[in-house]
């Protein structure tokens, strides 16, 4: 039931621009007073849970060159990269899918899929081919694509690595992220496998996470 008075103005959308208070219809991609561009909605963000989920994460950062990793209640499990375009690959991603299925079958808790999406390219309807040899590995397994949550770097970067490094150069994060990873994993990680080992930290904890998982799933460890 909508508030009263909530009517009209509901009806006649408008947004007011916050440089000098003009008041301008909502299609306006510009304020018509003082030429400010309209501000973008703040897309709202469920906050992390104290504790990690009793959930099973696969973690992918999928490009041609995959990295992968498999968190279980907040613990790493394990993690590798492989190559989406040849046939060991190909194996690899479905065996990482399978070993996430099957430890949540043990543990009997749910498993969710946190990918990266970098260049628009998203993991339900991807232009990527990496994303489609992992789509089909994921579904394979059993996993509803509801419970596929995508994060863009810079989301995972910033409570993962922190320290304002998300704003960092490229080769910069890069080495922050080996050695994160590598100290996670307790041997030297790789490149590609690195974002991914700390995509899976981020998603034990994530509120995006959370929100993917049925209500009555939604436990901590
Ligand atoms: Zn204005």
């Amino acid at each position: 039931m909508r508030a009263a008075g909530f009517g009209y103005s509901g009806a006649v959308k408008s947004w007011r621009c916050l440089q000098c208070g003009w008041v301008n219809p909502d299609d306006a991609v510009a304020c018509a007073d003082c030429d400010k561009p309209k501000p973008k909605a703040k897309t709202k963000r469920p906050p992390p849970s104290f504790r990690p989920w009793r959930v099973v994460v696969l973690a992918l950062d999928p490009a041609n060159r995959s990295g992968w990793a498999v968190w279980s209640m907040g613990r790493y499990v394990e993690s590798g990269e492989c190559r989406i375009y040849s046939n060991p690959g190909l194996d690899a991603v479905k065996r990482a899918c399978e070993s996430a299925a099957s430890l949540a079958r043990m543990a009997k808790c749910p498993w969710v899929v946190c990918a990266e999406v970098s260049w628009g390219g998203r993991m339900a309807v991807g232009p990527s081919q990496a994303l489609g040899a992992w789509r089909y590995a994921v579904r394979s397994a059993g996993l509803p694509m509801r419970r596929v949550v995508e994060v863009f770097p810079s989301t995972w970067r910033a409570r993962v690595l922190g320290g304002g490094l998300h704003a960092a150069k490229r080769d910069v994060v890069r080495k922050a992220e080996v050695v994160a990873a590598s100290d996670i994993a307790g041997r030297t990680c790789g490149g590609d496998e690195a974002p991914a080992v700390l995509i899976g930290k981020w998603g034990c904890q994530a509120g995006e996470v959370g929100a993917v998982l049925p209500e009555r799933m939604q436990k901590t460890v």
